[in-house]
């Protein structure tokens, strides 16, 4: 089996066997994204434990890939502190913005790596942030401000 195959095993293994999904008993914020080209949505909870680290809920319909997405987001950030959340976050958009070149790191991404041939097709590169994005907004709903070398967001 080749890589591409491989990874497209992955994609659609996390489809159809999403991992962390439903609600969270109590959310601190959740962000509502739309992928208004492919018809995706997604939504993202977040909230964090007594010790800071992050708790990730998600719901969502749309395309295998954004789908997969948010399950490995979920599965990649649930029960992290949100500064090695948001390493692996930038890691992904970092995968995404390759155009497929890059060649990802499987210690940071885990089965995110899966996505490095969507990031041959900018139609859908898209599809696989939007879970990404909206955990991002999520976070900054809820207050928790992370800071990654050289970058800094509130
Ligand atoms: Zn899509």
């Amino acid at each position: 089996m080749n890589v591409e195959s491989m990874y497209q095993e992955i994609i659609l293994d996390h489809y159809k066997n999403p991992r962390g999904k439903g609600r969270l008993d109590s959310a601190a914020a959740e962000s509502h994204q739309v992928n208004p080209t492919c018809g995706d949505e997604v939504t993202v909870q977040v909230a964090t434990d007594d010790s800071g680290r992050l708790r990730v809920g998600y719901e969502g319909q749309g395309c295998s890939i954004s789908q997969a997405s948010a399950s490995v987001m979920a599965e990649m950030v649930e029960g992290l502190d949100p500064k090695a959340a948001e390493e692996i976050r930038a890691a992904f958009l970092e995968l995404m913005h390759s155009r497929g070149d890059a060649e990802p790191d499987e210690d940071i991404l885990g089965d995110g790596v899966a996505f490095a041939g969507v990031a041959k097709y900018p139609a859908r590169i898209k599809c696989a942030l939007l879970p990404w994005m909206a955990l991002q907004d999520a976070e900054v709903k809820a207050g928790i401000t992370v800071t990654v070398e050289g970058e800094t967001r509130s």
